[in-house]
Formats: C-alpha cells, structure tokens, sequence
C-alpha cells in the first residue's frame, strides 16, 4: 500500500482563511453565518453522507456505504425478546437512566472485551451512543484548537469529522499492509515535539481498518505502544470491527499492553446491529470519569432501551454464533471483490483484508477517483474517493470500497462497471 508519510493537515491559519471566504458568500444565503461559532465553519457533510442519496438509488450497486448486513438477525427471537422486556421491566427501559450507563450492560462488555485480551472492570466503561459518541466525548475532553491529534493515513471519516470540529490539526502518519509504520510513527512524535506541538491522543483502527483493510501485526502493537508511552501520548484505539476477522481469533488489544495509557473504544454495531446506537469507551479511571460528565451534559444517559435490549440479547442468544455467522458471510463477499477486482481491474492495486468491511484501491498513475465519481454513478456504481479519508485533500488516486452490504453477485457486477468506468477515464 502505498501512502505518504506525516503530513499536516489544516493549520489553524489555513482554516481562518478559507473560513473568511466563506463567510462573505455564506452571509449572502444565511442569515444567521456571521453568528457561528469558529468550529461550525469546519463543518462539512463527509464525502460519505453526500453519497448516501445517490449511492441508495436501487440501480445503483453501492461500493460506498459501511452499511452492515443484518438481513441475518433473529428478528423473531428479538420481537419476542423486546416485547418481554417491556411486560417485565417495562418502566425501567423507558426511564432515564445514570450517565455512564447500565451495570448489567457493562458487566457484559468486560466480558465481550475477553475476546481483545483485555481484562476491565465495569466501573472502566462508559456505555455511549454508538462509538461514534466516544469519539467525540474523548476528543471534547483533551482537544483544544490547534493541538495536534495524530491519526493513520488514511483515517476513519467520522473521527476526522470530529477532530475537525473541536479544531484539531490532524497529522498522518503512514501505514503499510502491517498497519501504522512504528519508525514513521517515532520520527512524527519527535518532529512534533521538538516543533513544540502539543500531541493530544494517536488515533488508531488496529484491526480492518477504515478505509484502509489493513490490520496491526502482532509484532508492531506492543511497539506503537511503547512508542506512545515513551512519547506520553494517549493511544486512542477504535475497534469497531475486531470480532469480524475472517480466518482467526483478534488479536491482542493494544490496551491489553498498556490498559492506563489507552482509551478503548467498542461497538455493537457491526457484531449485532447498528440500530439501538450503543457502544463504548473503557478507560483509565479519571478520563472515564471526564468523559462521564461531558456525557451527561450532551445527552443525560444513553438510551435504557437500547441498552437493556442489548443485554438480554447477549444473554439470551448465542451471540457469538451470530457473529460467526456474519465473519462467514462477509469473508464470502471480501472473496466476491478481491476476485472481480483481479478479472476486472487488474491494473490497480489493492489490500486484503481479514476481517472487516472495506479495501483501499489504489488507481493507476494519473486517474482521479474524486473526479471520475460523477462519471461512475451515471454507470450505476458508487465508491468513496480516497480524499474522504484525510484532513488535507491527498488520496485522490485511491478510493474506498465496500463488501459488506451487496450480494457477492452485485458486488462482482460492481466491480465490473467500475473497471468499465476506469478504461473509459484512462484513454481520456
Ligand atoms: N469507528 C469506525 C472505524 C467506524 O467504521 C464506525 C462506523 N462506521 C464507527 C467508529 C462508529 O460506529 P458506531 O457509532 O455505530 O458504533
């Protein structure tokens, strides 16, 4: 895989700027531009969630979303589940509940957490709405505008949305097929301290990645962790897809090294299903209790509903065998996209991945991916382009995408339009 290594992303200077040219054309169609507040200038819709209308069109085949494929869910078994919970214990899943969530909840996630060699405790917890609420809650409590949040190159979209939004200059630091390069991750820290930069937390997907399909080696974790120590960076480790790898149990948990020096952040979204929006953060004892307050001020507590469905769920169905069920489906579709891109594309490069939803692409010299988008969705197919997935415009030659939501056959005809797309683009 090919991607660069640290760059800066937008400086604070860089972001006034363009912010002021805004506001003179944004002032002519609201009203209301002028009385923004800095950080919702930065705001935009993720090249993502501009996707989503077109990308939904049922003759389009969608390479983009990360929609995860619960057509395989016990409906059944959860109808009957929900409607016992609320004869049994009706008023207290439609109550407010604590901040940091419910214990029966997080007396399950430590043991959902077994499975990443971690060993918690629940008061380490804190249930949020989905991980995507964590993420911001532990950016909130530790960014300030201008610190420097170092991410992989390419990063999840929705983290860099967030760091965006509290101000963060995001630095990347380069990936290979074994994850975050150690070496460029110790020359990046020790540039930036000796620039005199503040570095907040190093965020980091270690397992199948987002966007990237690439997994931490064995060899690196303990590494990346011992840099981080020696460099006193919190480690921000995201793993919302852990549980999903296709050929072998997860590795260790970076936090499994070094439990006080990483905010571990989980999801039920991909093992079961993303809709009663819970996840977590587990964290050293005063940042759980941090990020407990800034909790409650966002949102009072997470849903009881959700969280109380979720843990009957866990404890009255084979979970477990649900996800492999899933690890056996989408290993079916990874198959599906590596083989039609092999027929179809052999010009690009890819990853590939072992669990997961997505592989990176990367186009033959010179092709655009975010210019040939508007041209592959007039041939029916959808992808992300690369530059959804850094803070600074680079990424154009790659793009994103997904197995987890077609059917292996949409998928291969996917693929074969894309290719079509692709030849079109290069006699240009
Ligand atoms: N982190 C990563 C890497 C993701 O891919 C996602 C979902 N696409 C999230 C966090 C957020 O997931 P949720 O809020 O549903 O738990």
């Amino acid at each position: 895989m090919s991607t660069p290594g640290a760059q800066a992303g937008h400086g604070e200077h860089g972001t006034r700027g363009a912010a002021a040219a805004a506001a003179a054309a944004g002032t002519r169609l609201d009203p209301w531009f002028s009385s923004y507040a800095d950080r919702a200038h930065g705001m935009r819709a993720s090249e993502v969630r501009s996707l989503f209308a077109v990308a939904n069109r049922p003759e389009v085949v969608s390479l983009a979303g990360g929609m995860p494929n619960i057509d395989g869910l016990p409906l059944e078994h959860l109808a009957e589940m929900t409607a016992k919970l609320l004869r049994d214990r009706g008023t207290k899943a439609l109550q407010y509940g604590g901040g940091q969530g419910e214990e029966e909840l997080r007396e399950q996630i430590v043991e959902v957490m077994r499975y990443d060699h971690i060993a918690a405790h629940p008061d380490d917890v804190v249930v949020t709405t989905g991980s995507q609420q964590a993420l911001d809650l532990v950016t909130e409590i530790f960014v300030n505008p201008g610190d420097v949040v170092v991410a992989e190159a390419p990063s999840y979209v929705g983290a860099l949305g967030v760091f965006r939004a509290y101000q963060a200059d995001v630095v990347h630091v380069a990936m290979d097929d074994d994850g975050l390069v150690p070496d460029e991750l110790e020359r990046t820290l020790t540039e930036l301290e000796r620039a005199g930069r503040r570095v907040k937390f190093l965020y980091t997907i270690p397992n199948f990645h987002n966007p990237a399909g690439v997994s931490l080696s064995l060899e690196r974790r303990p590494q990346i962790v011992e840099i981080c120590r020696r460099h006193h960076v919190l480690i921000l480790e995201d793993n919302p897809y852990g549980l999903l790898g296709f050929d072998a149990d997860p590795l260790p948990s970076l936090k499994s090294y070094h439990s006080d020096g990483v905010v571990y952040l989980g999801s039920f979204s991909k093992t079961f299903a993303p809709g009663y929006r819970v996840g977590w953060a587990a964290a050293p004892h005063a940042v759980r209790e941090k990020l407990v307050l800034a909790s409650e001020s966002a949102i009072l507590s997470p849903s009881n509903m959700g969280q109380l469905s979720i843990a009957t769920y866990l404890s009255s169905y084979d979970w477990y065998g649900q996800v492999k069920e899933y690890r056996q489906m989408y290993r079916a579709r990874r198959d599906a996209m590596l083989g039609a891109l092999a027929e179809f594309l052999p010009e690009a490069r890819w990853t590939v991945p072992d669990g997961g939803f997505y592989t990176w692409v990367t186009l033959p010299a010179g092709l655009d991916a975010q210019a040939m988008l508007p041209r592959a969705v007039t041939n029916l197919v959808a992808y992300v382009s690369g530059t959804a997935f850094y803070a600074d415009g680079q990424g154009r030659d790659h793009m994103r995408l997904s197995f987890c939501y077609p059917t292996p056959e949409r998928i291969r005809e996917g693929v074969r339009r894309l290719s079509s797309v692709v030849r079109a683009e290069a006699e240009l």
